[in-house]
């Protein structure tokens, strides 16, 4: 895999910021698309767009056949049983809440337990305090390792017969480490718990596969791996999607209808109400499609050597701390550059073209726990290269000859 010839595909690399080259490292907030991507949104508005499962049409008939493809390769992506497992969302944040409110609400009951922690995105604590106050259950939070990571042994300690559920990301927004979910999964099913996935990092950056992992729900958004916003996927095993009741009613989900009841079609209809983003699925498949073609394993290789350089790059820079484990981690690197506040290092850099994240990440509680106010971000993809780093390099040696 070339990310020189990969960058090309990104006609957004071309545009100049401030008459300077765009060097992107905000993808972990989202990832640029390729003409891929772009081509296949405009094609279904020029030339398929109608409404799905309705129209008799032939348009109807081809829009409903794209957006059902779509969902059989996020099935082949993700390696899922059937694509009746697949549900299409507007993003993991609504996955999310579609699991807290839809199944969390159905099993909890007083005294339950959700085992999660410090180190999730809002996305994946938030619900889940909602949850639990409405159930009278109890949060449970795993305890960290020094660097932020969680281990097997750390679940093992916090999770009992009371655990109805955890809830745990695949890769960590802030940290870049990847969980060891597959061990997880076994322990939080001995103690008869469901174990729920927040794949937003996870899927635009390695290979997933929900049947070896063995998690019961896999969720993602489709603008983080190069697809559109606005469309996301929530994955769950069939018996535990069809307990999920759903959190909205209206056209689409509904098999029969009369005054007072209404029953709903089968799965995944009945968690789709309304008209879906089609085009947002459909662009979806076409990032699949384009990632599969590069290969998940290629990218992931990519992404470890680059963060790797990066790493080794930063330590070139007196007083930068980079939160997390030095080993083990992929795409992302936070970190905090002596006293420079990170906003005025964001700022510094955007006036070189370099684009980064400054602030608490969407990670509030972690930021705490590490006792770290607002700290810089760099995250990278399958389009950067080393001269993306050295460029970032350069502009934090910038910063630092300016705020000495
Ligand atoms: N979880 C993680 C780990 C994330 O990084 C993000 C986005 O940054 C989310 C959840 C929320 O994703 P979205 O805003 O696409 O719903």
């Amino acid at each position: 895999m070339n990310p020189h010839e990969v960058k090309q595909c990104f006609p957004i690399m071309n545009v100049p910021i401030y008459g300077k080259r765009l060097v992107y490292l905000d993808n972990a907030a989202t990832a640029q698309k390729p003409v891929q991507v772009i081509e296949a949104l405009e094609a279904f508005y020029r030339m398929a767009n109608a409404n799905v499962h309705r129209g008799v049409h032939y348009l109807g008939a081809k829009a409903t056949d794209m957006y059902e493809a779509a969902r059989e390769k996020v099935r082949a992506f993700i390696r899922a049983s059937e694509a009746a497992e697949i549900v299409f969302t507007r993003g993991t944040t609504s996955a999310l809440n579609l699991i807290a409110s839809g199944y969390g609400r159905l099993v909890l009951c007083e005294g339950d337990e959700i085992v999660i922690s410090l180190a999730e995105h809002h996305s994946n604590l938030i619900p889940w305090e909602q949850a639990a106050k409405a159930a009278g259950a109890t949060l449970k939070f795993i305890p960290l390792q020094e660097d932020g990571t969680i281990t097997p042994e750390a679940v093992r300690s916090v999770v009992t017969p009371r655990t109805k559920i955890a809830a745990l990301h695949h890769i960590s927004n802030v940290l870049g480490d990847v969980v060891p979910l597959r061990e997880i999964a076994g322990i939080v099913h001995a103690h008869g718990g469901v174990l729920v996935v927040d794949g937003a990092q996870g899927a635009p950056h390695s290979p997933v596969d929900v049947g070896q992992m063995d998690c019961d729900f896999y969720v993602f958004s489709g603008h983080k791996m190069c697809g559109p916003t606005g469309i996301g996927v929530l994955y769950g095993k069939r018996p535990l999607l069809e307990q999920l009741v759903p959190v909205e009613y209206g056209g689409e989900m509904v098999e029969s209808v009369d005054a007072e009841w209404a029953s709903w079609k089968e799965l995944p209809y009945r968690l789709e109400a309304g008209t879906p983003l089609i085009a947002g699925a459909i662009g979806l498949g076409a990032a699949i499609d384009f990632l599969a073609q590069i290969g998940m394993e290629k990218i992931e290789r990519h992404d470890r050597r680059l963060v790797g350089y990066a790493l080794e790059r930063l330590q070139e820079l007196k007083e930068c701390k980079v939160l997390g484990p030095l080993r083990h981690r992929t795409s992302i690197l936070t970190f905090q550059l002596g006293e420079i506040h990170p906003h005025d290092l964001a700022t510094v850099l955007d006036a070189e073209g370099i684009a980064i994240r400054a602030g608490y990440h969407c990670a509030q509680p972690l930021a705490k726990w590490f006792g770290q106010a607002a700290t810089a971000r760099a995250s990278l993809y399958l389009y950067n290269t080393e001269e993306d780093v050295d460029a970032l390099i350069l502009g934090l040696k910038k910063a630092q000859d300016l705020f000495r």
